[in-house]
């Protein structure tokens, strides 16, 4: 998209800001220099002698600076007030407190409003002239009093902004009072609010260059709630003497009410026509949050009792404020708590497959573009692609904090550490949530959003020539600007922050529920098996005995008292000394296949074709009497307990011989491949031993590797307990492999088995 050449400028202004540096390196807190309308004394604490006074004492208190300097106070206040101001400067430090005052003036009383604040050793006494009518706080107590009710009755934050700044107006009589929401700490200011009188031009909507307040200034107004000035074209006063003896500055007037302002904010105002101003701070949880600007198209002095009353109405108002968007939040928090719920209620072990396929509830949790899991290095992500420099730029942010600290910019491109790669429409802000010190975390991605803006200034043209040099543009000539900010996203709110955090605290509990129960589950299989396992060791082991006694007995009955017997009885003895054999047999096999529970593996990296070889010594002859040929291909090394797999192969190779086809060319195949198992995951190395026997019915192959199942009766094709392809089923288990097999009847079987990882 192509933008005209004014606007492409405003746009490149408004998203990098711009610096006016010699406004922005002013100490405005050290200008020695007061407002006219009062006058100014800084007293040692401890002795009462004059440190510093303004140069207009003469005409206000009736003695001049140069002679107050040095001399005790009490040379201007009462005893009985100066003790007042010390208790009063004792008990609120740092805050100001107005004390009505009067003083000899020529022989005359003079009212005096005094406020005043402690600044280090000194008390800073600050003298505005009180008109005898003037109002007493209470009087205004009502007014703010009122204003408050009001103000309670907001329910938005805009509509509490719109309550305050109407309530100030009503307080002061201002022409224009607006409150400004500032985006950020140090970004451009927002009007969000606004009462102006008839014919004024409105400002509600506009934005103003971060500039337009320094952040030194900015500094004051978080530390002090209220400022005025009464006259911008007011003659400033300075001090005797200009500066201290002790710094070499002046006087430190950061928490004056009659200082006076930089000349470049003073001639800031004059260009947008305005005569006097007062500001009040809104602050959030210690922070500038915005103002309550109030300008007057003539000189307006606000006396310090409605300094005071404005002062107390702007703390209620932040109270306030904070209270509604507190509630704001809390609002938008039920609403996405909800949408967590359904995320946590799908989550499983597998977080990667329950957080990121499928739909896209996960990454609209935070109304995000794209997201992602980083687990062990590896990043899964849903929506918009993530350049994976970034991803690693956020691994090396993620290591390091404690799991579960949640960061966020809206503005990727500005971050020191992170590379941009330069593409339009890649991630402009991020949130992430820490999972590991290692480095793993979860993370949302937004897409710039182009703003629109309303500029109350040429953001392109900040800085201009006036009467004074470089100054600052006309504001509120009518012309407004508008600007597109771009590089940005949409802000991450609070509400995004906790819902991150509330999604990994569940997460942290979700993952460790499904270890503790994955633990004991293991822990109640191991007792189980162990259990079954002695179980059956014990049985067949005592079995054996009274067996071999039913066998004996039989043998004996059969030898000492045949010729007594009738040949039916003798049959029958025959075959109960069989039918004991056969039971002594499954005993052995059960024995056999109770021991493989025990004892552990002894696993090495074994040539395949040497086990093959043993395995052949015994099997060989029952495959060379059923007419099959072995064909052993290229057999590399697999990672076995070479006595187990021996088994395995004796097993297999001794069915093949069993369970021959009537054909000619009778085979068994071993073979290694690289397949899939069953299960899924990557393919592995598997070995594979294939007949070309007589098969398995396709309902039964499941059935085969059960504990005494066999398809065949015993004696039948050469017998057997059922045990074979138990015991090498469970030594395959045993190994972390899988088994599996492939038949089809008339035609073969084949059987694949896997032995786990090395290192598994
Ligand atoms: P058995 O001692 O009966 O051989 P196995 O556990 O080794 O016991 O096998 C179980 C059953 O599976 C056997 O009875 C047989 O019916 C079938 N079977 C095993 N191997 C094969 C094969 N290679 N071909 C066809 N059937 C087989």
């Amino acid at each position: 998209m192509s933008l005209p050449e004014p606007e492409r400028e405003a746009e490149a202004a408004a998203a990098i800001g711009f610096d006016l540096s010699e406004c922005v390196r002013e100490p405005i807190h050290r200008l020695g220099m007061i407002q006219s309308h009062g006058t100014l004394l800084a007293v040692e604490a401890d002795t009462g002698t004059v440190d510093t006074a303004a140069l207009n004492t003469a005409g206000l208190l009736g003695i001049a600076a140069e002679e107050l300097v040095g001399g005790p106070v009490t040379r201007v206040l009462s005893p009985e007030h100066w003790a007042e101001a010390l208790e009063v400067g004792a008990q609120h430090d740092g805050a100001s407190l107005v004390l009505p005052v009067s003083v000899d003036v020529a022989g005359a009383p003079r009212m005096f409003d005094v406020t005043v604040h402690r600044q280090g050793p000194l008390l800073v006494l600050e003298c505005e002239s009180r008109a005898v009518a003037a109002p007493h706080f209470a009087h205004f107590y009502q007014g703010v009093r009122l204003a408050l009710t009001r103000l309670r009755s907001a329910t938005t934050a805009a509509e509490c902004c719109q309550a305050a700044a109407r309530e100030i107006r009503a307080l002061t009589g201002f022409d224009r009072v607006v409150a400004y929401r500032f985006d950020g700490e140090n970004g451009p200011g927002e009007v969000v609010a606004e009462v102006v009188t008839e014919g004024r031009e409105p400002w509600l909507g506009l934005w103003f260059p971060a500039s337009d307040i320094p952040p030194q200034a900015r500094r004051l107004y978080r530390d002090n709630w209220i400022r005025a000035i009464a006259d911008v074209d007011d003659i400033s006063v300075g001090l005797h003497p200009p500066l201290r003896a002790d710094s070499g500055l002046p006087l430190d007037l950061s928490n004056s009410v009659l200082r006076t302002v930089s000349g470049f904010h003073l001639e800031y105002l004059r260009n947008i026509g305005v005569k006097s101003s007062m500001s009040v701070s809104v602050l959030r949880e210690g922070e500038l949050w915005g103002l309550i600007a109030c300008h007057g198209y003539t000189a307006l002095t606000v006396p310090p009792e409605l300094r005071a009353a404005c002062e107390f109405f702007g703390v209620a108002f932040s109270l306030q404020l904070a209270v509604i968007e507190e509630r704001e939040q809390a609002e938008a928090l039920t609403a996405s708590r909800r949408r967590l719920e359904r995320i946590i209620s799908r989550v499983t072990s597998d977080l990667e497959d329950s957080l990121l396929a499928g739909d896209d509830v996960f990454r609209a949790l935070l109304d995000a573009d794209g997201a992602v899991l980083c687990r062990g290095g590896r990043g899964t992500s849903s929506g918009m692609r993530v350049p994976p420099a970034l991803l690693e730029a956020l691994q090396r942010r993620a290591a390091g904090p404690v799991p579960g600290t949640v960061w966020s910019t809206d503005r990727l491109a500005e971050e020191p550490d992170i590379p941009g790669d330069g593409t339009e429409g890649g991630p402009a802000g991020v949130l992430m949530v820490t999972l590991s010190r290692s480095g793993d975390f979860l993370a949302w991605f937004r897409r710039a959003r182009p703003t629109a803006r309303r500029w109350a200034a040429d953001p392109s043209r900040p800085v201009q020539a006036g009467p004074r040099g470089e100054r600052l543009t006309p504001r509120g000539s009518g012309a407004v600007f508008r600007a597109v900010v771009r590089g940005q996203c949409l802000p991450w709110t609070p509400t995004d922050r906790a819902t991150a955090q509330e999604l990994w605290r569940t997460l942290t509990g979700v993952v460790l529920r499904h270890e503790a129960e994955l633990a004991a589950l293991n822990e109640q299989l191991r007792i189980t098996n162990s259990d079954l396992d002695s179980f059956a060791h014990v049985a067949a082991h005592d079995l054996k005995e009274p067996l071999r006694g039913i066998s004996n007995a039989a043998a004996f009955v059969i030898e000492d008292a045949a010729a007594e017997l009738d040949a039916t009885t003798v049959r029958r003895l025959h075959t109960m000394r069989r039918l004991a054999g056969r039971m002594d047999d499954l005993l052995d096999s059960l024995l056999h296949y109770a021991r493989l529970g025990r004892g552990g593996l002894h696993r090495t990296r074994v040539p395949l074709g040497r086990v093959l070889d043993s395995a052949l010594e015994v099997a060989g002859e029952r495959l060379t009497e059923a007419h099959v040929r072995v064909i052993g291909h290229d057999l590399p090394e697999v990672y076995a307990d070479e006595d187990r797999l021996y088994e395995v192969l004796v097993n297999l190779l001794v069915n093949a011989a069993k369970y021959a086809g009537g054909q000619d060319d009778r085979t068994v195949e071993v073979l290694v491949d690289t397949l899939r198992p069953p299960s899924g995951g990557p393919p592995r190395q598997t070995v594979v031993v294939r007949d070309n026997g007589i098969g398995i019915p396709p309902g039964q192959q499941h059935e085969v590797f059960e504990l005494f199942r066999r398809l065949h009766g015993p004696g039948e094709r050469g017998g057997g307990t059922g045990v074979g392809l138990a015991i090498v089923k469970r030594i395959i288990e045993r190994h972390g492999g899988e088994l599996w097999l492939d038949s089809e009847p008339g035609r073969g079987s084949t059987f694949f088995f896997t032995l786990g990882q090395e290192g598994g």
